[in-house]
């Protein structure tokens, strides 16, 4: 089987070896085995679909929602002499014909079509005259309405796999424990095996600068700028901002653009493609640049603001050092940014009674415009009006109902959750720039949750782990050894099975009504910690996990940002007494009470 594999990589593809992940996936694919792949951007996910479609009888067809990424690849296929065809709207009359023709004798490889195809009438006829042996869903985040890409043709997939039986294999660059549990659940996968992989880049260097306002940003952009080169993005929150960076580039004497969907469509190709050719060194751009860029030599990519989710920062930060060359991927964080994401926030989420006056004016008039003047209101509440009618639209489309009549078709618990998921999604980016810990470990456990993979505890490339940060972390006196200890023998006992917020009552000998029900408080842990409060307790296990000694574990099912924590080696050395670490304790108030 592996030299099978082997030899169809290099004759086929011309490719010397696997990258990480992909062999375990092709094989999963070959064996019929169901497959939630979750790999960032690059990390190479379609040879994980293409090789099993040579190596298996009949066709695998590819629900794929770029047209021009469905042409890339049926282009890139072909010219490899390899049977495949693709189907959306983007067709001109004689490759339709051409596709027709391959579909019509039914000798393909791989099909690649466009979700909004299969609703057309005819199409799933069609696909009679083909012998269908593997379905996969490329971008499949799409299918979850958790996730930030939701697109109603998806939900037609579960429909689609379930008529015709086979395995189905699902990638994805971004989706978060839950969003994968959504997507094995909407196409009703077997025991799929769940791959989390490729989030080790060893050229990217990630790294959080705190800056306190704008000068502070700007000289740390110089310095980077100066330290890596052009090309880079700039990426800003708003348009404005956007324009200051842009600005600031120029003069700094670089040959820099602006691109943000305030721009005419025009205009922003032409910066693209003038990016692309290499004749602009740096973008400032909002995270409207960037779906489909490939440039690989990308040298930076800069947050000026902090983005309101991992997911976003992880997907935009990523497009740097895509060529292997050394890249930095860097957050300019000033805490006070976090108001702009909430704003954001709240204009992504609007409340029931704004979602029902916007239902209303629905049903009197179709113009979104008018409907955003009607409303009123600040700034917040006419940009939710934005967001509610685009809810609306949607779910108007999919059902086929009637504007304004009856009762809004979303419900206040729907919107409630949506709300919930989005602010822990932000928390989850906060606690990203606050952290302490290595940074790819954050990001890889916050796709990996549960489906615990490869990556090691610490990347050694990213500005923790090459100790840029090194004056917060110190020498730590014996009582301070003696209460990490504490902690850490707690997680030891509790391995797996808790999180922060447990564990730190059971230190602090808390009577809640939970740990007595469990008997928690007959370990031997229980209220070790009894003269720290809670606060200082759960500041003591940040800091452990953020120093690699615990670590975070997403929960099966659980919303991003739900961690159980468990004792990694690092932490057993120094529980042992092998070793004492350096960390960045904060707990100075503790002081006066330890000495009493
Ligand atoms: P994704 O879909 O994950 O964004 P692609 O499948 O488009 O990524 O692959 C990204 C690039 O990596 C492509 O140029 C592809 O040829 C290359 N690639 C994929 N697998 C390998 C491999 N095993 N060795 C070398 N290059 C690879
Ligand atoms: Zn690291």
């Amino acid at each position: 089987m592996t030299d099978r594999l082997d030899r169809a990589l290099g004759e086929r593809f011309g490719l010397a070896e696997f990258r990480p992940g992909q062999r375990e996936a092709v094989e999963a694919v070959l064996a019929g085995r169901d497959l939630v792949a979750v790999m960032p951007t690059g990390a190479g996910k379609s040879l994980c679909f293409q090789l099993p479609a040579l190596l298996l009888d009949g066709t695998t067809l590819v629900i794929s929602p770029l047209i021009a990424l469905i042409k890339d690849q049926v282009d890139a296929l072909r010219a490899r002499g390899i049977a495949a065809a693709g189907i959306h709207s983007g067709l001109a009359a004689a490759e339709r014909r051409a596709a027709d023709a391959a579909l019509d004798s039914g000798d393909l490889d791989l099909l690649y079509v466009a979700p909004e195809r299969l609703a057309a009438p005819g199409f799933r006829a069609r696909l009679a005259h083909l012998r269908v042996t593997r379905l996969v869903v490329d971008e499949a985040h799409c299918i979850s309405q958790w996730g930030h890409d939701f697109r109603p043709d998806y939900r037609r997939l579960g429909e689609l796999r379930a008529d015709l039986g086979v395995a189905a294999a699902a990638f994805t660059a971004t989706a978060t424990p839950e969003v994968r549990v959504d997507i094995a659940r909407q196409l009703a996968l077997q025991d799929p095996l769940e791959l989390v992989t490729g989030f080790e880049r060893p050229n990217l260097t990630l790294s959080v600068v705190d800056c306190r306002g704008r000068q502070a940003k700007q000289s740390a952009l110089v310095e980077l700028i100066d330290a890596v080169g052009a090309p880079g993005i700039v990426y800003a929150a708003t348009r404005q901002s956007v324009e200051h960076w842009g600005e600031f580039l120029k003069e700094r004497g670089l040959n820099a653009a602006t691109y943000h969907a305030g721009l005419a469509d025009g205009e922003r190709r032409r910066v693209q493609e003038r990016f692309l050719a290499g004749e602009i060194e740096a973008i400032a751009a909002t995270n409207a640049f960037g779906m489909g860029i490939d440039k690989a030599d990308l040298r930076f990519v800069v947050h000026a603001q902090i983005p309101g989710s991992v997911e976003a920062y992880y997907q935009e930060a990523g497009r740097a050092g895509r060529d292997g060359g050394p890249a930095r991927c860097t957050l300019l964080f000033s805490p006070a940014d976090l108001r702009t994401q909430e704003f954001f926030l709240a204009a992504a989420n609007p409340d029931p009674a704004l979602v029902a006056d916007v239902w209303r004016l629905m049903g009197e008039t179709p113009d979104a415009g008018s409907i955003e003047a009607q409303v009123g209101g600040d700034a917040a509440r006419r940009l939710g009006a934005v967001t509610a009618a685009r809810l609306l639209a949607r779910e108007v489309e999919a059902r086929g109902l009637t504007p304004g009549e009856g009762d809004p078709p979303l419900a206040a618990t729907v919107l409630a959750e949506k709300s919930r998921r989005d602010r822990a999604r932000l928390d989850t980016m906060a606690a990203y720039a606050f952290s302490r810990g290595c940074r790819t470990r954050f990001i890889y456990d916050y796709f990996a949750g549960a489906a615990r993979g490869g990556a090691a505890p610490r990347c050694g490339t990213c500005d923790v782990c090459l100790g840029w940060h090194h004056g917060r972390t110190r020498a730590i006196d014996d009582d301070e050894l003696e209460r990490v200890r504490l902690a850490l023998s707690a997680v030891a006992r509790l391995n797996g099975r808790f999180g922060v917020g447990r564990i730190a009552q059971v230190l602090a000998g808390s009577r809640a009504k939970e740990i007595v029900g469990w008997g928690l408080d007959r370990l031997p842990s229980f209220g070790l910690l009894g003269r720290l409060t809670l606060d200082e307790i759960k500041d003591l296990l940040g800091s452990l996990a953020d120093h690699g000694l615990i670590e975070r574990c997403g929960i099966e099912g659980g919303h991003p940002g739900a961690f159980v924590l468990s004792l990694t080696p690092e932490g057993a050395a120094v529980l042992k007494g092998d070793e004492r670490p350096e960390l960045a304790l904060t707990s100075p108030a503790t002081a006066g009470r330890r000495a009493r």
